[in-house]
C-alpha cells in the first residue's frame, strides 16, 4: 500500500516536471491557404518573436501528393511544428515523406522536432552548410534566443538539425513531384536553398524574399540575394512563397529584388563618390517609398546600409 502511494507521488511529480518543460500549445486560429493544388502555406504573422505570438512568425508549408506529404520550414518551435502537424492530419492521413529547411535561421527549422517525434526516420534536407552550423552552436543559440524573445513560450524546443545535405542543382523526386534545389553561394545568408516544384510551377523562396516584411541580411550578400531572386524569376514558376508575408505571383520576388537593388545601387554609388554611410541614408530614403510601411523597415534600414556599404567597398577593391 505504502509503495503504491509513493509510486503515485512519483508519477505526479514526473508529470508536473514534464509539464514545466514544455510551454502551452500555439494559440490562435491559424489556417493553411492552398496556394496551388495540394500546396498549403500557413502564413504566420510578419512580426518578430514575442510572448503574444509565442514565436510564430514564418510560413510553414506542406505539399500533398500521391504517396504522402512534404513539409517545408516547420517553424520556430516544437509548438509551431505540432500546430502544423495537426493541420496536415486534418487534410490527409498520408505520412510525411520529407522535410526541407530553407536556411540557418531557427524561426524556420526549430519545428523539425515535432515532425521527427512523429516520424523518427523522416529525412530533413537543407543546404550542405546548414546542418554543421546548427550542430556547431547556432542551433542552441536559436533555442535560447526564441526563449528570451517569447518569455519561454517556446519551452520544450530542442535542436533537430537537417541531416540530408543539398547543393545547387540537386533534383529530388518525392511523392511523385520534382523538387529542384536552387542556391547561389550567398543570398539572405550563406545557407539558403530555394525549392522549385516543377510540375506545379511553385517556388519556395525562403528568406531570399519577405513580402510586406524587410528581413535581416547577415552573412549573406546583397548582389547574391538579387541574383537568387533573378534566378527564381527565370525558373518559370508562377506561384511564389516568401519566407515571411503573403504568397502570390512574381511580384513577391520582384518587389523584394527591387528593394535590395535600389538600396545596393544607391550605396554603391555613394561609395564611389567617397560618401560615408550616414551621408547615403538621406539620398536613399526618398527612393524607398514603396517599402517604408513594411514591417522591419525602420529596424533593418541601418544594418542594411552598413552591410551594403561594406560589401560595395570590398567589391570596389
Ligand atoms: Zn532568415
Amino acid at each position: 500500500m505504502q509503495r503504491r502511494f509513493w509510486l503515485m507521488v512519483l508519477l505526479i511529480l514526473a508529470g508536473a516536471a514534464y509539464a514545466l518543460q514544455k510551454a502551452a500549445p500555439l494559440r490562435g486560429e491559424w489556417r493553411p491557404d492552398e496556394v496551388a493544388p495540394g500546396v498549403y502555406v500557413i502564413h504566420g504573422p510578419t512580426e518578430l518573436p514575442s510572448p503574444s505570438n509565442q514565436g510564430f512568425m514564418n510560413n510553414p508549408a506542406f505539399v500533398l501528393s500521391g504517396e504522402g506529404v512534404v513539409v517545408i520550414d516547420p517553424g520556430s518551435s516544437v509548438q509551431v511544428g505540432e500546430m502544423l502537424l495537426a493541420h496536415i492530419e486534418k487534410v490527409t492521413d498520408k505520412p510525411i515523406l520529407a522535410v526541407f529547411n530553407s536556411h540557418i535561421h531557427g524561426d524556420h527549422w526549430l519545428g523539425n522536432q515535432a515532425i521527427r517525434a512523429r516520424y523518427p526516420e523522416v529525412p530533413i534536407y537543407g543546404h550542405d552548410r546548414v546542418g554543421p552550423k546548427v550542430l556547431a552552436g547556432a542551433g542552441t543559440e536559436w533555442v535560447q534566443l526564441m526563449l528570451r524573445l517569447t518569455e519561454n513560450a517556446t519551452l520544450g524546443t530542442d535542436v533537430i538539425a537537417p541531416d540530408h545535405p543539398l547543393k545547387d542543382g540537386d533534383v529530388l523526386r518525392i511523392g511523385g513531384l520534382t523538387y529542384r534545389v536552387m542556391n547561389n553561394d550567398k543570398a539572405h545568408t550563406d545557407t539558403d536553398i530555394m525549392l522549385h516544384i516543377e510540375e506545379l510551377d511553385v517556388m519556395f523562396l525562403g528568406d531570399n524574399a519577405g513580402h510586406g516584411r524587410i528581413l535581416r541580411l547577415e552573412g549573406g550578400s546583397f548582389p547574391g540575394n538579387i541574383t537568387a531572386l533573378e534566378n527564381a524569376l527565370a525558373s518559370g514558376a508562377t506561384v511564389f512563397v516568401p519566407g515571411h508575408g503573403p504568397s502570390g505571383g512574381s511580384e513577391v520576388a520582384t518587389r523584394y529584388r527591387d528593394y535590395l537593388q535600389t538600396l545596393y545601387e544607391t550605396v554603391q554609388q555613394g561609395v564611389e563618390e567617397g560618401l560615408a554611410d550616414f551621408e547615403i541614408r538621406p539620398l536613399l530614403l526618398p527612393k524607398l517609398g514603396p517599402w517604408q510601411q513594411w514591417a522591419g523597415f525602420d529596424s533593418e534600414l541601418g544594418p542594411h546600409i552598413s552591410g551594403a556599404y561594406l560589401e560595395a567597398e570590398a567589391a570596389a577593391f
